[in-house]
């Protein structure tokens, strides 16, 4: 595969060359950095509890469910109805598990479509790859990238096309699992009084799925109206997932954040609100989106198996790996091509690893200056432009892709309140303070995101029991311990889908279909076996901390430089422990790792019953 720059002699140009200094960037970027390091990192937001819980209500339920508590028993119950549930059933299936059961609070399936309906809300991983099992559901996604309401409409068809629905409970919230030595089975509570048996738990709860709030003072005096993305309360805007929010028309709107949820509602917001105003703590990139209707001959004369190759194709890539092509070719590849395989390249040259890591810092400023130049491209006023300008590494933040997000600060009625890293002063009963100006609004959204380096059982919303009355949030409450991130020794039977101590990818769907798989076999091949249980051996745990310890270092730096987000703990990376991080030599090669470990066919490290 080509490389899309001139790479070959990037570090031996000159300032004129590159057209930019690299030492007036890193010192541009480290003092963006500064300016937004703070001493409470994560404990600067606060939790939806208490007084905030209604920020967390489902507006989405139709007809509530009302039915009397279980005490019955199946095979295995699924917490979590989003796509890692939804696999997981579907490949329990596969594998002939037939008493299955998925616990979703929410009123229906599909996790984080089914939370995030607001305006413009879509996947910006192309959809051929995104979306999974593809070739099961005979589906043909309509473009290159999938609308949330489609998406949404797809996992539910998958729920319907596996029987997924059957024997579910929706609207349904664990509030805690137990192990019952005595029956060798969970005891599954729930919110509506239930106590269900399993022998087999599989808690997909979903990385980003608990709101959070920032918690500026004040936050609980504002007397107009007021939600998160993640709720979006279409009651009161008017319109739909695709704009038109018509009940803003004589409403002055602010929205807080701007991260990937509010590049793509801003733009929607800008176009309805009377006078919308758009509060910035730190810019996102925001690269172009290249989104072409579906070739449906090219889509049909695709040959079996190759939905899992332009998967891996597109995983290797943005991992860092090299492939002879890139299926999928559009701005994430363009990201990695830039950055990576110029790297990837060069490992056999005898460039020192210094010199490499050099080489992709210029690379990763080139890309950068592109996307600085586009902001004043699109954005006519040349002191908002400079604002809107990201000054950080592209993958300190989520990169984000949209054709409409720049503009829309052209409009007369958008003002970007740039916070310049400090973030909201305060808020009051009637708005929102920055520089001790008080914008006056009828609408307060939270564009803020979610909990991501909190605990896990805080994010969960419930705890684990395992054998001995030892619980999940005891064990992990200073340090996560597992075997390949599924396992955690004293929890028999026990399954956790998710990807710290395990593989990583921006395509999180394809992350979730591994585990999936390797759930589903374990899960019948005991009980193909008669066997009772499974837990993780003390020895194979602890070898595993140590693989991802002993792996982690491989981008610290990276992140110690980053400005702060949730991807370097909030600027607070170097306090994070090593054993937090992902599999440290990329999502590919843990696949990869695991799928030898079900060939081998002996449950290495798990101690069976
Ligand atoms: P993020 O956590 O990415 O963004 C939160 C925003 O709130 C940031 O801009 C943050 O600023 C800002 N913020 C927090 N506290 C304050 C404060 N006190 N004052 C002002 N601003 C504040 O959440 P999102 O919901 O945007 O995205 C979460 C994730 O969801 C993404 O990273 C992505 O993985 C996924 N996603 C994917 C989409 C896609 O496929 N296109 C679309 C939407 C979401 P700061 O940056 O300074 O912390």
């Amino acid at each position: 595969m080509e490389t899309s720059n001139n790479s070959e002699d990037l570090l031996a140009k000159s300032v004129d060359e590159l057209g930019f200094d690299p030492e007036v960037l890193r010192n541009k970027y480290r003092q963006e950095r500064d300016k937004r390091l703070r001493v409470d990192g994560n404990d600067q937001y606060v939790e939806v509890t208490g007084e905030y819980s209604h920020f967390v209500d489902d507006p989405y339920i139709e007809t509530p469910v009302i039915r009397e508590p279980l005490s019955d028993e199946v095979d295995v119950i699924v917490i979590g109805g989003g796509f890692g549930g939804l696999l997981t059933g579907a490949r329990l299936r596969q594998a002939g598990v037939a008493n299955i059961r998925l616990v979703e609070k929410g009123g229906n399936f599909g996790g984080t479509w089914y939370w995030n309906r607001y305006p413009g809300a879509a996947c910006d991983i192309e959809s051929y790859v995104y979306l999974p099992l593809l070739e099961e559901m005979g589906f043909v996604p309509e473009r290159k990238f999938i609308d949330g309401k489609d998406i949404l409409a797809y996992s539910q068809s998958i729920a319907k096309k596996f029987d997924l629905y059957d024997n579910a409970c929706l609207q349904t919230e664990v509030t805690e699992t137990r192990w019952d030595e005595s029956i060798q089975r969970w005891i599954v509570s729930t919110n509506r009084g239930d106590q269900m048996k399993a022998r087999f738990i599989c808690m997909s709860n979903g990385p980003l799925h608990r709101p959070k709030l920032p918690g500026i003072p004040g936050i609980d005096t504002f007397k107009g109206h007021t939600f998160h993305t993640s709720r979006w309360d279409y009651q009161y805007t008017g319109g739909s997932a695709e704009g038109n929010l018509s009940g803003l028309k004589d409403k002055r709107v602010g929205v807080i954040g701007t991260g990937a949820t509010a590049v793509q509602c801003v733009p929607h917001l800008g176009a309805s609100a009377q006078q919308l105003y758009v509060f910035q703590r730190t810019p996102s990139s925001v690269d172009f989106r290249n989104d072409p209707p579906t070739d449906k001959k090219w889509f049909n004369s695709q040959e079996p198996g190759w939905h899992q190759h332009r998967m891996d194709n597109f995983n290797i890539l943005v991992s860092g790996g090299y492939a002879e092509e890139d299926l999928v070719n559009d701005g994430w590849t363009d990201i990695i091509r830039n950055l990576l395989l110029l790297v990837q390249t060069r490992k056999d040259s005898g460039m020192s690893p210094e010199a490499l890591a050099e080489l992709a810092e210029i690379a990763d400023f080139q890309k950068m200056e592109e996307i600085r130049g586009r902001v004043e491209t699109e954005v006519s006023d040349q002191a908002i432009a400079e604002a809107l300008k990201p000054y950080y590494r592209q993958f300190c933040k989520r990169p984000c892709f949209h054709n409409e997000y720049l503009a829309t600060f052209n409009r007369p009625n958008v003002l970007l309140v740039d916070t310049k890293g400090r973030g909201v002063e305060q808020i009051t009963e009637k708005g929102v303070m920055v520089d001790g100006v008080e914008y006056e609004l009828d609408c307060l959204v939270f564009a803020t995101g979610f909990e991501v380096g909190t605990g896990y059982v805080r994010r969960s919303g419930y705890d684990v029991v395992g054998h001995d009355g030892i619980t999940l949030s005891d064990k992990w409450s200073e340090r996560v311990s597992s075997l390949h991130g599924m396992h955690t020794r004293g929890f028999p039977n026990c399954f956790i889908l998710g990807n710290i101590q395990a593989g990583f990818t921006a395509n999180y769907p394809h992350a979730l279909n591994e585990e999936a798989k390797h759930i589903s076999y374990i899960v019948s091949h005991v009980m193909d076996n008669d066997l009772n249980s499974v837990e993780a051996s003390a020895q194979a745990e602890s070898d595993w901390v140590e693989t991802i310890i002993d792996y982690s270092q491989f981008n610290e730096k990276f992140l110690e430089d980053c400005t702060p987000g949730y991807y370097n703990g909030e600027g607070k990376s170097k306090e994070r422990l090593r054993q937090h991080n992902n599999y440290g030599k990329g999502s590919e090669a843990f696949f990869e790792r695991m799928r030898e470990w079900r060939s081998a066919g002996d449950l290495s490290g798990l101690e069976v019953k």
